[in-house]
Parts: C-alpha cells; sequence; structure tokens
C-alpha cells in the first residue's frame, strides 16, 4: 500500500477498536512498513493508568515484533473535535521519542486533521544515546553476538 489516503483509513479503523472507558478518547495508528505490509494499532487504557498504552506504540511494537522496519505513520484521533485545537491531534512526547527510535529521520508522520510532518519536525533534537543508532537487522539477518 503506498496510497496515504488509505493509511490514514486504516488508522481510523483501527481507533473503533481502541479500549478507551476512562478518556472515551479513541485513536489509531496505521504503520507503513519497508515491504508494505500495514500493522494498525489503538489505545489501550487501564485502570492503572500508567499502564495505558497510545496507538502509535501500539503500531510500532507490532511492527518491530514482526521484524518489520516501520517507515511511515499514520495517526487518527476520531473523537477528537475536527475544529478544536491542533494539540489534541498530536502525538504525545513518549510516543515521540519511541518514533525517533524505530523509524528513520525522514519518516512522514500523518495525523488527521492536522497535515503531513516529518519525525524531526515532531521531535527536533530529541534524546539519543548514539549519534547513529544501530540500524535494525531484518529477521532473515542473524544478530551478531559482540563478546566484550
Ligand atoms: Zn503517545
Amino acid at each position: 500500500m503506498n496510497n496515504i489516503e488509505q493509511l490514514q483509513q486504516r488508522a481510523r479503523a483501527a481507533a473503533l477498536h481502541a479500549h478507551a472507558p476512562y478518556s472515551q478518547f479513541r485513536v489509531g495508528a496505521a504503520v507503513l512498513c519497508r515491504d508494505g505490509t500495514v500493522v494498525e494499532g489503538c489505545n489501550i487504557e487501564n485502570a492503572s493508568f500508567g499502564l495505558t498504552i497510545c496507538a502509535e506504540r501500539v503500531a510500532l511494537f507490532s511492527a518491530v515484533s514482526k521484524g518489520l522496519q516501520p517507515e511511515a505513520l499514520a495517526l487518527s484521533c476520531i473523537d477528537a473535535d475536527v475544529e478544536g485545537p491542533k494539540a489534541l491531534h498530536m502525538p504525545c512526547g513518549a510516543c515521540r521519542q519511541v518514533m525517533q527510535e524505530l523509524m528513520p529521520s525522514h519518516a512522514k508522520i500523518y495525523i488527521d486533521s492536522v497535515g503531513c510532518l516529518s519525525l524531526e519536525e515532531l521531535l527536533p533534537q530529541g534524546f539519543c544515546l548514539q549519534r547513529h543508532p544501530p540500524k535494525r537487522q531484518s529477521p532473515t539477518e542473524p544478530e551478531s553476538h559482540q563478546t566484550q
């Protein structure tokens, strides 16, 4: 899939699966991976609020757990007022940090009611332990084990 509108529709559809009994704020994300696979996620809340996880991280973690390489992400907050503040539609800081770790710096993030932003625009000068994070390996490439 390379149609951005289709990717955004997948994000909106994923939001319908959200478990959001506390915020009533359903969010969906769809990650387009290098091989064309799309992986969706939705926000999943918990009565112990710290255990809640955002749609973006569910989608990204799911993609990585399948050995995929995320390259673009669509995000939709279907309960946010389309005419309301853009901040209601934006990814939180934790998700931006995870995006930086798992996506290329040129990755595009498509946000309903906001538009398209690059990851660098979403998280300028983000925290990173290395100047150039190690490239993630595909499942067919055995991970090299370094001895120290
Ligand atoms: Zn988040």
